[in-house]
């Protein structure tokens, strides 16, 4: 038996979370990834950090690559030895081409298998709030092309059916109403597009055969989109569960902890990365284990702190006289990874609240080692000073802004700002916060931070 080389993959219609497991595990481990235009970009994080990423960039007429020259790279790089990964938006066999890709393959003498996909025509409607058949409507379906060569003008064919979902066919729409009037259709059948399906800036418009061209005009079509037509439309008002969800842009790190709130738009706009001062730090990290007590104002400070530590050949053994406090609950679970359960949890995350949780306890003339970003307030290493306290800072990171995909916030209903350098970096790039859009924060230094760009966040318990 050959090894398969080729895997053809549906990306599902845009949601990342909308790829098959068995598409996650393969695209993991590819060698090679050849994606299309449509496909969730987030997705391509999961790739091996050595796999090489190309897009064929395929959408409407405007193909990046032509078909052959993209079945001519999937068999170039699978005769290299590669695992070769082809993630193709949707469905890689509904007017994917994807059959056209698997017989190259085929006449290559190339191993390939075929991981299906969520596709649009089915995805869109849901995210629409339509389903595509209901006993109350209609039991049957048709999937259509409405694309045509340009200058074609022939009738589309139409075929009978309940319900009829028109995919590449934005371009084309005015020959398609005709179409299926023509086909006898009634005037005031019900159709509805579904535009940019399962995606935070998705939007649904609808009509009826005879008012839907004005209905566009006031609001010109986006692609991709896809069309359904029939008396299913007339669910939607009640099914449209997705728009009843807030969208919230999250700049910041780990975009699976803050699902439960709504739609989140992850653009991660700063990342935490290591720093090192060489010997400086190597120095305070061997004599670390002589602190009363190390102090963490961050999940960051944590994983960082520990990294360099490791790396020095050391673990949390050697703090055996050493007392540990946190700024809050997620970071004393942090502390928990690394083997430490933490002696002091403050009670609001700030701070503030990390001085009063040293109310009680006479720190004068203890020394205490603060693990922090390149950037970080004074307020606590002050007012532990004040104290008596001898105080040693030992920066183990800092955060650096990156490019991010653009983002259209007139679909955005909240923004949440999981850090002051998430409210900084945003700041950078947008200017402010439009009117629209309601500021979220995670704690009171966020908060802060928010107030002095003159944005009003509300603190949320996440
Ligand atoms: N194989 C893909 C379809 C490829 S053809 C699938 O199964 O989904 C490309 C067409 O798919 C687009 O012209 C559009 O009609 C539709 N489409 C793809 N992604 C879409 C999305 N997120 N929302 C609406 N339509 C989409």
């Amino acid at each position: 038996m050959p090894t398969t080389k080729v895997f053809l993959i549906g990306a599902g219609p845009g949601d990342k979370g909308l790829i098959t497991v068995k598409g996650l595990e393969i695209l993991s481990r590819a060698d090679v990834i050849l994606y299309d235009h449509l496909i969730g970009h987030e997705l391509l994080d999961h790739a091996k950090d050595d796999a090489e990423k190309i897009s064929v960039g395929k959408f409407a007429a405007n193909h990046t690559l032509p078909q052959e020259s993209i079945n001519d790279l999937i068999i170039e790089k699978a005769r290299e030895g590669k695992v070769v990964a082809r993630l193709k938006g949707g469905d890689c066999y509904l007017f994917g081409r994807g059959g056209e890709e698997a017989e190259a393959c085929y006449g290559a003498g190339i191993a390939f298998e075929v991981v299906p996909g969520i596709t649009s025509a089915l995805a869109a409607p849901c995210y629409g709030g339509i389903p595509p058949t209901h006993r109350d409507c209609t039991s049957n379906i048709a999937i259509v092309t409405g694309h045509r060569k340009k200058g074609d003008t022939r009738p589309i064919d139409i075929p009978k059916a309940g319900t009829v979902i028109f995919l590449m066919s934005v371009g084309n729409i005015e020959n398609i109403i005709q179409s299926l009037l023509g086909a006898g259709y009634a005037a005031d059948t019900k159709i509805a597009a579904v535009e940019h399906g399962t995606c935070y800036d998705q939007r649904v418009i609808k009509g009826t055969l005879e008012n839907f061209l004005d209905v566009i005009k006031d609001h010109p079509l986006r692609t991709p989109a896809i069309f359904i037509v029939g008396k299913v439309v007339e669910l939607q008002e009640k099914l449209d569960w997705f728009s009843r969800k807030p969208r919230i842009l999250l700049l910041g790190n780990y975009p699976e902890r803050y699902a439960h709130l709504g739609t989140i738009v992850h653009r991660q706009i700063i990342q935490c990365v290591e720093t090192n001062d060489g010997s400086q730090t190597a120095q305070s990290l061997q004599n670390a284990k002589k602190q009363d007590w190390i102090v963490f104002t961050s999940g960051n400070g944590i994983k960082f702190f520990f990294k360099k530590l490791y790396a020095l050949g050391l673990d949390a053994r050697i703090f055996a006289n050493t007392k540990f406090a946190v700024i809050g609950k997620a970071s004393g679970e942090r502390l928990a990874e690394f083997g430490i359960k933490a002696d002091l949890t403050a009670e609001t995350e700030s701070s503030a609240g990390l001085l009063n949780a040293f109310a009680g306890i006479d720190v004068s003339g203890l020394s205490i080692l603060l693990p922090q970003a390149e950037v970080s307030s004074e307020q606590l290493p002050q007012g532990l000073a004040a104290r008596g306290a001898k105080i040693e800072k030992l920066t183990v990171y800092k955060t650096i802004e990156k490019e991010i995909d653009d983002v259209d916030l007139d679909y955005i209903d909240q923004i949440l700002f999981t850090s002051g350098s998430t409210v900084k970096a945003f700041v950078k790039k947008f200017g402010s916060v439009p009117e629209h859009i309601e500021a979220l924060c995670l704690g009171e230094p966020t908060q802060a931070t928010a107030k002095q760009h003159n944005i009003d966040a509300k603190i949320i318990d996440k």
